[in-house]
């Protein structure tokens, strides 16, 4: 899971354009341990401020944006994420329970999952998403619109890690 996520863009004309998608996080962790390609957890400038600020708030610290980052971050490739320092690859940040320990910062990637770019066409929905994401076909329904919303945010987030915002 060494990979920077390559620029991508909304899709267009896609399977989920009509009816929408059912989604709810069922809280299984699955998204928070390690994934083949999608493993790292890439973090923008503004992710990087959020969870510094979520960890602070968490932990009673009082870290600046730059000391989090030394103990926390790395670049592979140019592009920011969170140091892989587990054994298994599971996130640095995965609690018990399968709990996130920064969740009121955590970043854009978390943030939109399942609804990333390079993920909603037929085939790796159906092949990849939907056998590995126990949330998918559940709960609320997501309007396209909504999910068009949340893939712009996360295309808008992947462009600012390859060009290094
Ligand atoms: S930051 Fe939180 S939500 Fe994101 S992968 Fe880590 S534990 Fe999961």
């Amino acid at each position: 899971m060494a990979k920077a996520p390559p620029p991508s863009k909304p899709a267009r004309g896609q399977w989920w354009e009509k009816e929408g998608v059912r989604f709810e996080c069922q809280g299984s962790g699955k998204c928070c341990v390690s994934r083949g390609e999608y493993g790292f957890v890439y973090m923008t400038a503004k992710d990087r401020v959020a969870m510094t600020k979520a960890f602070n708030a968490k932990n009673g610290a009082n870290l600046k944006t730059r000391e989090f980052m030394d103990q926390y971050c790395e670049k592979t490739d140019g592009v920011w994420h969170l140091k892989e320092t587990r054994a298994n690859g599971d996130c640095v940040f995965l609690e018990g329970g399968n709990r996130c320990g920064v969740y009121e910062g955590r970043p854009s990637q978390c943030r939109t999952w399942p609804f990333w770019p390079e993920v909603m066409n037929a085939k790796t929905w159906k092949k990849e998403v939907s056998s590995f994401c126990p949330g998918i076909g559940k709960g609320r329904l997501y309007s396209p619109d909504e999910i068009r919303a949340i893939v712009s945010e996360q295309t808008k987030s992947e462009d600012d890690l390859v060009n290094g915002r």
